[in-house]
């Protein structure tokens, strides 16, 4: 019997979990991930020949991350896998896929996307110099390469991984000038309760703000973000930002890591044509998705972070789970049992989502304060003044049509760094609520890719 073919985009926690319990019911999916190695952002694997221990590179999760490699590699040999493979467009049935220049379309008959996220950004009046980096990206530099990004570096945002990266930073022997957050403590002991239904997660963050304080991290809460200063030839040389009592305060460093939570990746999604839903806790849009990871379209699961910020663990049993929809909606007997647990401890993990969206809030207001001539879209620069003017005179209160008039959002980033500030800037400007000024809709190619010359189609 010809067996139904389910591709799996993402090789991360929910895309590796996923595909074990496909391979478990005698599949072989495909997997595709647009890395050199499997892992994801959480447990992204060291380059081939590099010897880093995992406690030096996973520290309190050095077993959660040897135990995603060992499920990995023991089912290796059962899947196709393709590594360097970026998926750019979904048409009916049909993956697009390019590796090294070639393109080509992989027909399915269950899609799970499991893309992960990536930093959810707010721009300050600077941050196009060069030293200013996302929190991810700094802490890519340090898993990959072991590398710092500068030689004094500054964490700004709010949420788990501005103290997380900045912690690996300390550890990792480089210079942390300064932790600062824009959400304020008293946000924080609101969020207590809920951040309670994970104990271990609420403990390793304490003990992550206690260390950097004993090393004599200045760890500052309730700031505000003013400007990044520095020169174009040379970059980033401070940052200066109101601190919670209203002073104004310069902090010098030659790099800053910023970031505010997490956007999920959502493009390959809206290709699918999914329905989304404004999610007004967070004030970003999401997939719609049901607890067993079906999306709006018959055979389309999501999963993990792309779907619905849960964290590494959230992701394993979304994938899990996403994948026990495919194997049923195929025909394949599941286990109701096994579906119940795991959606239970999705409920579980929700609740620790939910506190940790209270407890460090994307910071609307600087949005709303942003300078006219600081710049919004670094790939496009154009700055907030441009944005407003577009919103304000030519009445492009729709994120879309203020991308056609400003081209914020229409460069190489496509929008995933800057569309969600843009829009903030726009509902201020204009008094729309931001959910009406909508969301960037997902285009193809979903990233840039190099132009192809052949196609083969699978
Ligand atoms: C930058 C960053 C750093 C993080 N650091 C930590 C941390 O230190 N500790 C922690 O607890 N949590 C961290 N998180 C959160 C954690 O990584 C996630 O909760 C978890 O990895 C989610 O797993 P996932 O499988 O949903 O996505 P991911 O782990 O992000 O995996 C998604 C995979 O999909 C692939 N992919 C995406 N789009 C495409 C495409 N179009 N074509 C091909 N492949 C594609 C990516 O290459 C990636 O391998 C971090 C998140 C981010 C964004």
């Amino acid at each position: 019997m010809v067996q139904p073919r389910v591709v799996v985009v993402g090789a991360g926690p929910a895309g590796v979990r996923c595909a074990e319990q496909l391979v478990a019911a005698g599949l072989r999916p495909v997997v595709i991930d647009e890395g050199r190695r499997d892992g994801g952002q959480i447990y992204r694997r060291q380059p081939e020949g590099f010897t880093r221990s995992y406690a030096t590179l996973y520290g309190s999760e050095a077993e959660r991350a040897a135990a995603l490699h060992r499920g990995f590699d023991a089912i290796r040999d059962r899947i196709d896998y393709r590594s360097e493979t970026l998926a750019w467009n979904i048409t009916a049935g049909e993956l697009h896929v390019v590796r090294d220049g070639i393109a080509s379309r992989i027909g399915f008959d269950a899609l799970v996307i499991c893309s992960g996220a990536t930093d959810r950004l707010m721009p300050v009046k600077g941050w196009q110099l060069a030293g200013t980096y996302s929190l991810g990206a700094a802490q890519i530099a340090l898993k990959s390469q072991a590398c710092s990004i500068g030689r004094e570096v500054v964490f700004m945002g709010t949420g788990p991984l501005l103290y997380l990266v900045a912690m690996q930073y300390l550890k990792a022997g480089a210079k942390v000038a300064g932790v600062l957050d824009t959400s304020r403590l008293r946000d924080q002991l609101k969020a207590l309760p809920q951040l309670l239904a994970r104990p271990r997660l609420l403990r390793n963050g304490l003990s992550f703000i206690s260390s950097l304080r004993a090393a004599g991290v200045p760890v500052l809460s309730g700031i505000e973000p003013l400007e990044i200063k520095g020169l174009p030839e040379d970059g980033v040389r401070s940052l200066v930002f109101r601190d919670k009592g209203g002073a104004t305060r310069e902090i010098a460093c030659d790099a800053i890591a910023m970031g505010y939570h997490l956007r999920p990746e959502t493009q390959l999604a809206d290709l699918a044509r999914c329905a989304f839903r404004f999610d007004a806790e967070t004030r970003q849009w999401f997939p719609e998705v049901s607890l067993e990871g079906r999306s709006s379209v018959a055979g389309v699961y999501l999963a993990g972070d792309g779907a619905r910020i849960l964290g590494a663990d959230g992701a394993e049993n979304a994938g899990r789970l996403a994948a026990l929809s495919a194997l049923s909606d195929l025909g394949i007997p599941v286990r109701r049992a096994q579906v119940d647990e795991l959606i239970a401890r999705q409920q579980k993990m929700d609740r620790f989502r939910r506190g940790l969206v209270q407890g460090f809030p994307w910071p609307v207001r600087q949005a709303a304060q942003l300078p006219d001539d600081a710049i919004v879209c670094r790939c496009e620069s154009i700055t907030a003044g441009e944005l407003r003017h577009v919103a304000r005179e030519m009445g492009a209160c729709e994120a879309n049509r203020a991308k056609a008039f400003s081209r914020v959002g229409m460069g190489r980033c496509q929008g995933r760094y800057c569309g969600q500030a843009g829009a903030e800037i726009i509902a201020h400007a204009t008094g729309v609520p931001v959910e009406l000024v909508g969301r960037l809709r997902g285009q193809a190619p979903v990233k840039p890719l190099a132009i192809v010359t052949h196609e083969e189609q699978e």
